[in-house]
């Protein structure tokens, strides 16, 4: 008897196991950045003014801790920037000294006000950076601590407004950094999830972990350059020109300028970063 293997049919169609998708970086699409102190040297600035009001110039440091407590009163939700402004100068001319009634301290703070708008001034590495970044096709927004008319003003006297595809700034939103909700609330505008952007601000705390702990890429801008290791998740810059050279090893996704062919280099900085 002959037996004729006959070509099998399989019973049932098995799909073949895909390959395992190699792990990639979400891409980079947005940078937000802080404003002040870190694209306008609002500390030169607000020194001078101190300087030219009072005839001193070493209450930098006392205007800057009064700053930081009514901030932080700002932040916390107990008042807002107009009444923070008029209490921090009242503090202020009362810890040196000088008693001042209600309309003497309004005069004071209009009279230091009148002076910054005059005296702002950008770092010299920020347009060189904004430019490389709009180059790389990012998304930028600007997020700031700060009042809104004031913070509008200088953004729009120097320049900045149309590099920004959007301006979050605390005193219109309610919220303040590093409240997660203000750095969510630009990525949702965006379009963005948090992983797919990057803040970069000079303070440690408010900019740099308020931006890591709310899942955004973290960049610590430490002008000064104190020295200070950054926490784990954050990344230190001492300036903007790091900033390109920063982004496209932590993020290569990133890939503009485009690649002009075998033996050129990928990217391109105008300021030789890269
Ligand atoms: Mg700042």
């Amino acid at each position: 008897m002959d037996f004729a293997l006959a070509p099998r049919t399989p019973s049932r169609t098995v799909p073949a196991e895909a390959a395992p998708e190699p792990w990639a970086p979400p891409a980079l699409r947005l940078v937000c950045l802080d404003i002040d102190d870190t694209l306008i040297d609002c500390t030169a600035a607000i020194r001078r003014s101190l300087h030219i009001l009072t005839g001193r110039g070493d209450l930098w440091p006392l205007w800057d801790l009064i700053t930081e407590e009514h901030v932080a009163l700002v932040v916390a939700g107990e008042i807002d920037y107009t009444t923070m402004h008029q209490r921090r100068t009242d503090c202020f001319l009362a810890e040196i000294g000088i008693l001042a009634d209600d309309e003497q301290v309004s005069s004071f703070e209009r009279r230091r006000r009148e002076l910054l708008d005059h005296s702002w001034q950008l770092f010299g590495d920020v347009l060189d950076c904004l430019e490389w970044l709009r180059a790389a096709g990012l998304l930028l927004a600007a997020v700031t601590n700060a009042s809104g008319v004031h913070q509008r003003k200088k953004i729009a006297d120097l320049g900045l407004a149309p590099f920004f595809d959007h301006v979050a700034i605390a005193g219109e939103l309610g919220v303040a950094k590093p409240d997660p909700v203000m750095f969510h609330t630009v990525c949702l505008g965006l379009g963005c999830a948090p992983a797919q952007a990057v803040h970069v601000g000079d303070k440690l705390d408010t900019d740099a972990i308020g931006a890591r702990d709310a899942g955004l890429g973290a960049v610590w801008l430490d002008r000064d350059d104190i020295g200070e290791r950054a926490p784990e998740g954050v990344h230190r810059v001492a300036g903007l020109a790091e900033l390109p050279e920063l982004l496209v090893s932590e993020y290569a996704t990133i890939g503009v300028p485009a690649q002009r062919g075998s033996g050129t280099p990928a990217f391109t900085v105008r300021n030789g970063v890269l």
